[in-house]
């Protein structure tokens, strides 16, 4: 197919977005501006930094090696999981690598003794992390060829042993296709995989099972080929924590949650991006619906003069600021509170080992910008804090929780509590003092930016970009807990101060909303864009049908909006079909008011079908709805309309999918796997896009 404008727009802009991605990693070191210059600044000429894996071994002394792929921060922690298990029980000398950050065409004289692993998660339709493009490029090429010449017939890779767990999703159609197709690459090269290949999903919200299940037999298969003792665990620190007592923690030159230097001098320098947020304001918010429990926010945040800029479809990330309660009672249960503003630095104990935040810091800042303190707790984290447990019977418990995987989930992960709510709940409130600070920071995960689909046109509002977010919070019967969505929640707050409220308190969750310094104050959150694939065709004149109930709804809204001004600017634009559903017409119909003046504008060619499924007697979804209009539909797709799902993607972008194949079979009068192809096929043209979460 040809490109056309958009495309090309598509194209540059994810290329800038990679450009972006790769320096990663480079900031926190790097003291003038790491954000200048291009790919040859990121990634390949870091001062001083060789690109040769065989030789950062040999220098550093090490020999296993744990590549990850990992586009939210996931396979990065497990990959780091395993590095320390590897070191504390056989004695491995491990390292994490970052597979952006090495070349790979000397594979084929991996030394014999050592191991490497490859913890790989396959993002969006079976495609490679941002971190992983050029590796799977390079690997699953066809005219592979390594520096010693050899290319796929020759077993070029005999000597390398290796190890391998994906992160994949069963809900996507490509599953796992990474660490599947990678190992067919490895092996077809020669390469001897040790034990078998895992896969974890996150789908069936198994991952950490199917990490935990997977990675025992593999330890038992790698001792037997590499001749490693097992031995007890001890815990042995990859970071060293050291407190500051004689710095004073408002002193120029300490972090106190600012993400990187330029923040802590108070410039704020573009460009922004996944490693540098900017600092936005937000000009307007508001409920869209309120009922009992459930908030849905709508906010207007300003982009002008930061350089960001947006195209419809694409998606905002928020940086979220853990809540005040939490971060009270991560620092109290850990006998912490009193020296909270202590100053502290982190330093890795090893050349290799990474350091995810910025120091000197505080124990503060740590734990309420730069730890997810509050999500689920591992299984196996659980297990490594048992030796530093504050008595022996709260130890035996912990063992046992770490061990026992049904026991874990009835006490643990049943009542979602976070990790310090369980260590509370556990010791009844007694201090966990003997805990290095280290742990937490090696074995939590680094807080991430939720993603928002823009529910603005950039065509419409160039500057501004709209979020729609439902405010999380779950209360899951038997649980003594409700949980209160990190990112959500501050928004809520963010939006009841906009609205006078001096001290918003959601829930008593108390956000530090000013942020580090008050550097946030007068309303603003961190924010960056991230350009998505998720596009209106270039050509106006194209139908379009969008599904999408719930806050799925959202991107749609800017695609309509988009439309409209189209419209009102006297193009001609095509059939534009929304489907839409929620539960009750008078309770959550988000931007009810919206549509119909969009409709003026647009005229029939606009149409809003809606679902409401707690309205009538019988429940209605959005696949009822494409079913009843399955004629249209057919139609339309005939006349090469652009098909979009958006919203929820365990259950209604499957059902969608499958009620698609099922209209154009009734409809064509074809078989239903012949009609599935038809809509795989759509995909792969671009015909049919999802925007699921
Ligand atoms: P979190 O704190 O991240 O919690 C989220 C969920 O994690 C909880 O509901 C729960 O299921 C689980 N969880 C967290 N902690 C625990 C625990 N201790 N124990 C057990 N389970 C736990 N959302 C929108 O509302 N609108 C959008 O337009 C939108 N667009 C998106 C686009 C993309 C590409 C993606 C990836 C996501 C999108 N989302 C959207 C979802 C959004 O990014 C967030 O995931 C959502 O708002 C919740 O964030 P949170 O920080 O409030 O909740």
């Amino acid at each position: 197919a040809q490109l056309d404008t958009l495309d090309i727009v598509v194209l540059a802009a994810l290329l800038v977005g990679t450009v972006a991605y790769f320096t990663k990693g480079t900031y926190w070191a790097v003291a003038k501006d790491p954000y200048a210059g291009s790919l040859a600044n990121g990634a390949a000429a870091k001062a001083g930094k060789t690109r040769d894996i065989i030789e950062k071994m040999e220098e550093s002394s090490k020999n296993c090696v744990i590549f990850y792929g990992s586009q939210t921060g996931t396979a990065e922690d497990y990959a780091s999981r395993l590095a320390k298990e590897g070191s504390s029980r056989f004695g491995l000398k491990t390292m994490t690598a970052d597979l952006e950050e090495y070349d790979f065409e000397n594979l084929d004289s991996f030394p014999e003794d050592k191991v490497a692993m490859f913890v790989l998660a396959t993002y969006g339709e079976g495609e490679p992390t941002d971190n992983a493009v050029e590796f799977y490029e390079f690997i699953s090429s066809e005219d592979i060829s390594f520096n010693q010449g050899g290319g796929i017939s020759e077993k070029p890779l005999a000597n390398l042993k290796y190890v391998a767990f994906g992160l994949g999703n069963n809900t996507y159609e490509h599953y796992n296709s990474m660490v599947r197709n990678v190992t067919k690459s490895l092996d077809r090269l020669g390469a001897t995989r040790i034990g078998a290949a895992g896969e974890g999903d996150d789908g069936a919200g198994t991952m950490e099972e199917d990490f935990l299940a997977w990675k025992e037999p593999m330890w038992k298969d790698l001792a037997d080929a590499m001749g490693l003792q097992e031995r007890e665990a001890v815990y042995e620190p990859v970071l060293e924590v050291s407190e500051k007592p004689d710095m004073d923690a408002e002193s120029d030159d300490v972090y106190l949650g600012e993400p990187n230097k330029n923040h802590l001098e108070g410039k704020q320098k573009g460009p922004f991006n996944a490693h540098n947020p900017y600092i936005a304001p937000i000009v307007e918010s508001k409920e869209l619906f309120t009922v009992k429990d459930r908030n849905c926010l709508h906010m207007e945040i300003d982009i002008s003069g930061s350089n960001l800029s947006y195209t419809t479809g694409d998606h905002i990330a928020v940086w979220p600021t853990n809540a005040g309660k939490e971060v009270d009672r991560f620092m109290n249960i850990l006998g912490l509170g009193d020296k909270r503003h202590m100053v502290i630095t982190v330093k890795g104990l090893d050349a290799t080992a990474k350091i995810p935040f910025p120091s000197p810091t505080t124990y503060d800042a740590v734990v309420r910008y730069h730890m997810e303190i509050c999500a689920p707790v591992s299984r196996q984290f659980v297990s490594a804090l048992a030796p530093f447990s504050p008595n022996d019977s709260i130890k035996a418990e912990m063992t046992k929780m770490g061990s026992d995987r049904e026991y874990f989930h009835d006490q643990v992960a049943a009542r979602n509590y976070n990790l310090a709510q369980l260590l509370e709940f556990l010791s009844q409130g007694q201090t966990w003092d003997q805990v290095p600070f280290s742990i937490f920071i090696e074995g939590l995960h680094k807080i991430q930016p939720r993603y928002y689909s823009i529910s603005s046109s950039s065509l419409v509002q160039k500057n501004k970009i709209s979020i729609t977010a439902v405010v999380e919070s779950v209360e899951t019967p038997g649980a003594s807990n409700v949980l209160k969505g990190v990112t959500t929640n501050y928004l809520l707050a963010l939006k009841q101060k906009q609205h006078g409220d001096p001290t918003p308190d959601p829930h008593g969750l108390n956000y530090a909303i000013t942020g580090p310094r008050n550097k946030y104050d007068g309303i603003h959150v961190p924010v960056h864009v991230r350009h998505s694939n998720f596009k209106l065709p270039s050509d106006p004149s194209k139908p379009i049908i969008m599904v999408g109930p719930g806050t799925g709804v959202a991107p749609f809204r800017g695609f309509v909006q988009e439309r409209a001004k189209q419209a009102r600017d006297g193009e001609t634009v095509g059939k534009t079909m929304l489907f839409f559903g929620c539960r009750k017409k008078a309770e959550d119909f988000i931007y009810a008011d919206e549509w119909d003046a969009y409709k003026n504008d647009m005229g029939d060619s606009f149409e809003m079908l809606t679902a409401f499924s707690r309205d009538g007697a019988q429940k209605v979804y959005v696949q009822h709805l494409l079913k009843q209009r399955a004629a249209e539909i057919d139609r339309l797709l005939q006349q090469k309309a652009y098909f979009y799902v958006c919203g929820d993607a365990a259950n209604m972008a499957r059902e969608v999918n499958t009620v698609l194949a099922q209209i154009i079979a009734e409809q064509r009068g074809i078989p239903e796997s012949k009609a599935e192809d038809i809509v795989k096929a759509m995909r792969n043209s671009n015909a049919y896009q999802e925007d699921v979460w």
